[in-house]
């Protein structure tokens, strides 16, 4: 059976961020309001991964449970990088797994998650295409593909070795669309023309751009008016040539709402909106922020267990409101409550952070810039002590 695009909402919930309690765990009864109101709205497309935490898991409790299995399609996803898997029998292991988290017999996409870069050869050192091929032979997915952060180069390469797969899932949002680093409107021209339906991902860029810094806020709000922040880096991830689905990691009943309404009543972003876009995507670049997306690939990685996006947090709270003692108490707060309790201090500088960071955030220089400029405000900021 073909990948059929017409029968998927254009907008899929991502999972990744799934909460609901103060404490940031996962509330079923939150993450089912949720989901009513996806599937109200006409969606029906749900992106989670083995290694999104208790994801699979809040995924069957509040969808599968609940909802006739036809109702819904489910992509999730396997992962041979990091120390998740060390032998093709780990990559059975992993599926295995998110059977049984999601409460079901089949999944109706199976992704290899996150190629390119040092991530790739993870996945080749154990067959892992061979892998998901297989899963889709034994019908245990309906659908097979990848999901990458990667050079057009390593794509273009991708394509040739995989030619089987179905779908790409690729980040696409404005602040990365022209970027020498990550080289997105490149990549997405390569999919399209291969004729593969590409799924958007972090087109929000994990948040960061639902609440941009003040001089973004000013292009989008003359130029935009009508669209949330969030809402306007959606439309312009759909509006890219061949995306076929845009995800959306919601975490709240309003962001879910917001989100529904806009592709309700889609409008392709006009030339004067990608001209504005530009403008912002100039702004963001000099305001310095760091583009981390709080994806946590590094947290799976790090040996010492330090609140890394919760560093980055606190780090683009200074950058943004200039205020130091406010980002020393950011800073103990958000490490506590994010994947990684550690202080950047107590950090061995091994690197392996750097080499899975989808980003490519140099993340010992983001520390460095913690203890020179937000550290010794620790002592001034009460909480911190
Ligand atoms: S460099 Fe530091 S933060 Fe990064 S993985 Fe190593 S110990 Fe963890
Ligand atoms: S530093 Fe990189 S890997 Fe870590 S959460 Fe941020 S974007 Fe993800």
């Amino acid at each position: 059976m073909a990948f059929d695009v017409s029968a998927i909402n254009p907008l899929g919930f991502g999972c990744m961020r799934f909460t609901g309690r103060e404490d940031n765990t996962i509330s079923t009864e939150y993450t089912s309001q949720m989901i009513d109101r996806f599937l109200e709205a006409g969606g029906n497309y749900f992106d989670t991964a083995w290694a999104y935490p208790n994801s699979e898991a809040a995924l069957r409790e509040a969808l599968v449970k609940r909802h006739p299995r036809d109702s819904f399609m489910i992509a999730t996803k396997c992962v041979a990088w990091g120390n998740y898997c060390n032998g093709p029998e780990d990559l059975e292991k992993q599926l295995q797994e998110s059977l049984q988290n999601l409460g079901v017999n089949y999944v109706d996409v199976y992704l290899m998650h996150n190629l390119g870069g040092v991530r790739t050869a993870g996945f080749e050192k154990n067959n892992a295409w061979e892998f998901v091929k297989s899963v889709k032979e034994r019908g245990l997915a309906k659908h097979i593909g990848f999901s990458a952060h990667c050079t057009p180069e390593e794509l273009e390469q991708f394509l040739q070795d995989y030619p089987e797969a179905e779908v790409v899932q690729l980040q696409v949002n404005y602040l990365d669309w022209e970027s020498p680093s990550f080289r997105e409107r490149e990549c997405v021209e390569i999919a399209h023309a291969a004729g593969k339906p590409i799924i958007a991902m972090e087109p929000v860029k994990g948040g960061l751009l639902a609440n941009p810094p003040k001089a973004v806020c000013e292009i989008l709000d003359k130029e935009m008016p009508n669209d949330s922040y969030a809402t306007a880096a959606l439309r312009f991830a759909a509006s890219a040539p061949g995306v076929a689905i845009t995800l959306s990691g919601m975490s709240t009943t309003e962001q879910v709402e917001d989100n529904c309404r806009v592709f309700s009543d889609f409008k392709p972003f006009t030339a004067a909106e990608q001209d504005a876009v530009k403008r912002a995507q100039k702004a963001m670049e000099e305001s310095g922020i760091v583009p981390c997306t709080g994806c946590d690939y590094c947290a799976k990685v790090c040996p010492q267990g330090i609140g890394i996006s919760g560093s980055m947090t606190a780090l683009n709270y200074y950058i943004n409101f200039d205020d130091a003692v406010a980002a020393a108490y950011q800073l103990g707060f958000v490490v506590r409550f994010n994947a990684g309790k550690k202080l950047p201090d107590e950090c061995i500088r091994c690197g392996a952070c750097e080499d899975v960071c989808p980003q490519g955030i140099k993340i010992l220089d983001c520390f460095d810039r913690i203890a020179e400029e937000i550290v010794p405000h620790r002592k001034t900021s009460v909480l911190m002590k």
